[in-house]
């Protein structure tokens, strides 16, 4: 059972029924997952999310697609941690960290796949697809192989070891292509025309990103029934930072929460690839694309999507963006992992330097409650790190050469 209605074209408005489309033939504008929302308020309560598995799955009733027929590895209900040691390095108060690392395979994609792949299996698709840049390739080829459909995996051919490893195990089909994330989703976007097959940012992306309010709903859960004052979160196509700001106002128009949600959002982004960033910032209503040129690859694309509508939430809701160096992400990493102990890829340096940054420029303040959105794994990305973190010391097996390499005091 689910309450979709049908999807809406968010420029013009019109409606269009539960299908796998993703444009509106009108205006070309995207579409967007409607509910009825009278019938989730009058099905859904706390107790019964309490009761539901621990997973994404437990919000069913405010997702698009069937539990019945989940694509199910275990997405979300990652843990939210109190980080009071980088609350502190940062000077400021409340600070949370989202550790969506601990994800089936170790990104918040796995969110809007299993959504995306359980719609894709509804409307009787035998072959999953994507174009990736990284994350959604490892995330694809698993839920696939979990759910019995063959894949097609699209990359640039640049990425990082540890991606093309962890997506080709699963055995699918992993296409490197030569050129960068927006070439890669040029052709995929040809290809959907082409054959029959649910890529889920493409032809699948109104139920895929839908995914991403997961992430909201577990943080206001998790706050024990609360709104944050303040989000950051990474920005690659921008999605995942419409979805949370949607996420929330959802729990309000249900009813799961009794008051308006007043959540300043933010939006993290590297330096080599900040076109959404670069517009915040100069005060422009203009995305223009970039050519990426950055370590925070699965952040990296030119052409962003979902550029405006995330431009606008972060405007209207008071939040600020950063566009931070490779330094600045690497820093970040660091520090994450030095005061919370929690190891990220790139994509979460992006955020914890943003989060920096911000606090710094007083743009996020110490009287606020701050979530930040780590949702990337560390080991995925190990390449940025070369060079700059090793051993401590390297010796020859024996006391003499340890004591003469560290100088110790009891403790
Ligand atoms: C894909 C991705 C994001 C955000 O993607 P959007 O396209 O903005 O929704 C954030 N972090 C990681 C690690 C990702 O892989
Ligand atoms: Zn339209």
């Amino acid at each position: 059972m689910t309450f979709i209605k049908q999807l809406t074209c968010r420029e013009c408005g019109r409606a269009y029924e539960v299908a796998p489309l993703h444009v509106c033939e009108w205006c070309f504008g995207p579409l967007e997952a409607s509910y009825d929302y009278d019938a989730i308020a009058a099905s859904v309560t706390r107790e019964k999310i309490a009761q539901g598995p621990s997973s994404i799955w437990r919000y069913a009733d405010l997702l698009p697609a069937d539990r019945g027929s989940a694509v199910d590895l275990g997405a979300g209900f990652t843990p939210l941690v109190r980080a009071e040691r980088l609350a502190g390095a940062l000077g400021l108060g409340e600070v949370w960290i989202k550790n969506d690392t601990l994800n089936p395979t170790n990104s918040f994609k796995d969110r809007v796949v299993a959504v995306g792949l359980s719609k894709a299996l509804e409307f009787g698709f035998k072959t999953a697809a994507c174009a990736s840049t990284g994350n959604l390739a490892n995330s694809v080829a698993a839920h696939a192989t979990r759910a019995g459909m063959k894949s097609y995996v699209f990359i640039p051919s640049n990425l990082e070891s540890g991606k093309v490893i962890a997506t080709a195990i699963y055995g699918g089909n992993v296409v490197a292509v030569d050129g960068n994330y927006d070439d890669v989703n040029r052709l995929c976007a040809e290809l959907a025309g082409t054959y029959p097959w649910a890529f889920v940012n493409v032809n699948l992306r109104p139920y895929y990103a839908e995914g991403s309010k997961t992430l909201a709903f577990e943080t206001a859960e998790q706050l024990g029934w609360r709104f944050p004052d303040h989000v950051v979160v990474p920005m690659a196509s921008g999605s995942q930072l419409t979805k949370i700001r949607k996420g929330f106002e959802e729990l309000a128009k249900v009813g799961l929460i009794d008051e308006e949600p007043d959540v300043r959002v933010s939006g993290a982004q590297a330096l080599g690839c900040s076109p959404i960033a670069a517009a915040f910032l100069s005060g422009s209503d203009t995305i223009k694309p970039v050519k990426p040129s950055t370590i925070a690859k699965s952040l990296a694309i030119g052409n962003p999507a979902d550029g405006y509508f995330a431009l606008d939430v972060v405007r209207n809701s008071g939040g600020g963006m950063a566009a931070v160096t490779d330094d600045e992400i690497i820093d970040g990493m660091k520090l994450l992992a030095r005061t919370e102990g929690i190891f990220t890829e790139t994509a979460g340096g992006v955020t914890i330097a943003t989060l920096k940054k911000l606090a710094e420029d007083g743009v996020i303040r110490p009287d606020e409650c701050v979530v930040a959105y780590i949702t990337g794994h560390g080991l995925k990305t190990l390449e940025a790190l070369t060079g700059t973190v090793g051993p401590t010391a390297t010796i020859a097996p024996t006391i003499d050469a340890f004591t003469s390499a560290f100088d110790i005091d009891e403790e």
